[in-house]
């Protein structure tokens, strides 16, 4: 199903005028899977793990549900102006077994996954999963950059403490990477929180961590383009995560996800701030909490696979830039 394009050194999806996209086994974006390719920079990789939730559990099926609404997507991203399947060799890196009955065993399944390819040399973006993957995935950071930068797109905070008494679940993850010391203070953000707190103390515990919060309400009244000058001031040139909670958007625009939150952001403005940040330091990134149960008509997965296309852009830029000498 994979072919080489005569312009391109790498292998590349196959062309959809040749065979449509509706047809053959399915990877994300219809990319050559990593034993297809002697090299990977780019890899998407699946976590189906969704035994952290606290709500609607189903993001276990968000990995085959974002490939298979994936099948859409075309080479060329004109607003970037980059061909990224012809820039980079991206190719679907499969799934990470991770055990659906022992959370930490579960973490490190993924941090060992996620290590061994980034050690390769690939950069990844991983498809959740519940938002409990983050942790494992910035410990595997962390091995490679130290302390990172974050980008948390949620309508939630996940600095929370425990759930029940259990330390690791998906409302968790980012105050246990603060206490592991893989975050740099001060270069934290939320951006699209909007959800009600247990307690109002739960804003004092992270702003401690040293997070800042961008409301979806900020982003309705400053807009996308002040959104983005403020993003990227915060962040400068530091190593910088990306992890994305689908419910971050309006569930009229993702239905299909476990803790859906009303007065979210709208795909567009999500997609352009994604935009915005071309040519950051961006060193891994995540897309979460895609449910397809709830889903309808492939609204959730279909925004999750634009979302993981734009970021698999962003690296893209980032290569086409380096090789400018920029
Ligand atoms: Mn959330
Ligand atoms: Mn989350």
């Amino acid at each position: 199903m994979t072919a080489t394009n005569a312009n391109s050194p790498y292998v590349t999806p196959p062309d959809s005028e040749q065979i449509p996209r509706f047809a053959g086994l399915t990877t994300f974006a219809r990319l050559p899977r990593e034993d297809q390719v002697d090299h990977v920079d780019v890899g998407v990789l699946g976590i189906p793990f969704d035994s952290g939730v606290s709500y609607r559990p189903g993001a276990r099926f968000g990995p085959s549900a974002t490939r298979e609404a994936s099948r859409l997507l075309q080479s060329y991203n004109q607003f970037q102006g980059v061909s990224p399947f012809e820039t980079l060799q991206v190719a679907d890196l499969g799934d990470v077994t991770a055990n659906p009955f022992n959370i930490e065993e579960a973490l490190t399944a993924i941090e060992e996954a996620a290590s061994r390819h980034m050690a390769a040399g690939t950069r990844l973006i991983s498809i959740g999963g519940d938002h409990t993957i983050a942790l494992p995935l910035l410990r595997a950071v962390n091995q490679q950059h130290g302390p990172v930068a974050l980008l948390h797109f949620d309508a939630h905070l996940d600095t929370w403490d425990t759930y029940f008494g259990a330390p690791f679940t998906h409302g968790t993850p980012f105050l246990r990477a603060h206490e592991e010391g893989l975050l740099l203070r001060d270069r934290l953000t939320h951006i699209g929180t909007r959800a009600q707190l247990h307690h109002p103390d739960d804003l004092v515990r992270d702003e401690n961590i040293g997070f800042g919060i961008i409301s979806t309400i900020d982003v309705a009244d400053q807009g996308v383009p002040r959104i983005v000058e403020r993003l990227r001031a915060r962040i400068g040139n530091a190593p910088v995560y990306v992890s994305i909670d689908i419910d971050v958007l309006d569930p009229s625009h993702a239905p299909g996800t476990g803790t859906p939150e009303t007065g979210g952001l709208l795909s567009r403005e999500l997609m352009q701030i994604l935009r915005g940040l071309a040519n950051l330091n961006i060193v891994g990134a995540d897309v979460v909490e895609v449910a397809p149960a709830y889903d309808w008509a492939q609204i959730t997965a279909t925004a999750a696979a634009s979302l993981v296309y734009e970021l698999i852009c962003l690296f893209a830029l980032d290569a086409t830039n380096k090789t400018k000498g920029q």
